[in-house]
């Protein structure tokens, strides 16, 4: 039914000055997302993006554009010369294509860009209206309230005919935003966070730290498993995951700092290490997955202390988010299930009972002094193991010891 899909830019159009630069990111984008279809044909003009088909099935064209940033929305349209007759022999067939009920109002909403056409847009609406009426039964007109509009979008090029918009994610195109390290634990929330800062179109590395054997190794297939998830909405279908270990840092906490403190000097420890990384990797931010007032080490009072370890922004998608906010997000971006097994991460272990929520600085500072934890993490950066997670290949870590002889069955 459909020649070409016409796919609108997102909120990009607001950056006056980077428009060229995003422009071209967003193309290059959809033209990856779609290298798999030699068979389409690309044209694109300031303010679209068109795809020909070319014969080629349009569903795995639209589940492709469906997880492309900075897309606004996009029509499945077909294509006529631009003549009264054969528009009209176009409309009546995509019409009868869309129409869901017997019974259907319609209206036609003209848009001439090809000043050459000799006639105004309310002109052909009405020439196209009282064509294609007599040909759909149960059609009504109904210019204020209709089921089903006809787009005419008159153009140099022919006439573009399409009934539906489809919303896109929106925001801006991978890659236009720096790079970011994503601090991404085994919840539900980090993903969700990773996942905005795609949306804005931040590049990610994610960094996990992982305390084996008090953590295990289904926990850390969880992360792998949730970056698998976020993956397909990366520009390059790629994602660098780093595991740092966390054992000793975490033991050394456990044995000298006095136990209310331990979360607070444990975040701090991580914020320093998520530093180091950002410096050695050339990354610009961090991102996580704080929500204000979610635990102890989320208060307003436990950020101010935790952050100052770094200069580095740090980016909190979700600061003001409810957790149901969050769990719907989950949910659509399909890293729920895997956020909800049920696996510890290193920040449920030596959790003490009742954790400071108020930490003072000079008291943080003097629980630091006991251990000398720089030692500890300039060892461990050296250890850190890093995985190239790509969106067509599955990892598991499972596979991976059997194959280095590390895993027993
Ligand atoms: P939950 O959904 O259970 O809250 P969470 O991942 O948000 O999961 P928190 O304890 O709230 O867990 O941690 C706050 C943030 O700190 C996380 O969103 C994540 O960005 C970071 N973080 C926590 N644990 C780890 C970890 N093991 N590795 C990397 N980052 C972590
Ligand atoms: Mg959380």
């Amino acid at each position: 039914m459909y020649d070409l899909i016409l796919v609108r830019y997102g909120e990009m159009t607001l950056k006056k000055k980077n428009y060229r630069y995003f422009l071209q990111q967003m193309n290059r984008n959809i033209k990856a997302k779609l290298k798999k279809h030699p068979k389409l044909r690309f044209f694109n003009t300031d303010y679209r993006f068109y795809i020909y088909l070319n014969g080629e099935d349009y569903r795995p064209i639209i589940e492709q554009l469906n997880i492309v940033f900075g897309l606004s929305s996009y029509s499945l349209c077909v294509r006529a010369d631009s003549d009264y007759d054969k528009i009209a022999e176009k409309a009546i067939e995509l019409i009868k294509f869309e129409k869901k009920q017997a019974l259907c109002t319609f209206k036609v909403e003209t848009n001439r860009s090809d000043k050459t056409f000799p006639a105004t847009s309310p002109e052909i609406t009405k020439e196209v209206a009282s064509r294609v009426l007599p040909h759909v039964s149960g059609l009504l007109v109904d210019v204020h309230n209709p089921d089903l509009t006809l787009h005419i979008d008159l153009r140099h090029e022919g006439t573009y005919i399409y009934i539906n918009s489809i919303k896109g994610l929106g925001g801006f195109p991978g890659g236009v935003s720096g790079k970011g390290l994503l601090m991404l634990s085994g919840g539900i929330d980090s993903p969700v966070a990773g996942f905005l800062a795609l949306k804005k179109g931040i590049d990610l590395v994610a960094l996990h730290f992982a305390s084996p054997p008090y953590t295990s190794d289904m926990a850390l297939q969880k992360v792998i498993d949730l970056l698998q998830e976020l993956v397909k909405y990366t520009a390059q279908d790629k994602i660098k995951l780093l595991i740092f270990p966390f054992t000793e840092i975490q033991e050394a906490i456990f044995e000298n700092v006095d136990s209310i403190y331990n979360i607070t000097i444990m975040r701090r420890q991580m914020y320093r290490i998520a530093d180091i990384v950002c410096r050695k990797y050339d990354l610009d931010i961090i991102v996580n997955g704080e929500s204000i007032g979610q635990v102890a080490s989320q208060t307003i009072e436990s950020m101010k202390v935790i952050n100052e370890v770094t200069k580095l922004p740090i980016i909190r998608p979700l600061a003001t988010y409810d957790k149901e906010e969050i769990i719907a997000i989950a949910r659509k971006i399909g890293t729920f299930e895997v956020s909800t097994r049920p696996y510890e991460d290193c920040c449920t272990i030596f959790v003490p009972e009742h954790p400071v929520i108020k930490p003072k600085m000079e008291r943080v500072e003097f629980q630091e002094i006991k251990c000398d934890f720089s030692n500890l993490i300039n060892k461990a950066i050296d250890n850190i193991e890093v995985i190239n997670l790509e969106k067509s290949k599955k990892y598991s870590i499972f596979e991976k010891m059997k194959i280095s002889g590390n895993y027993e069955i």
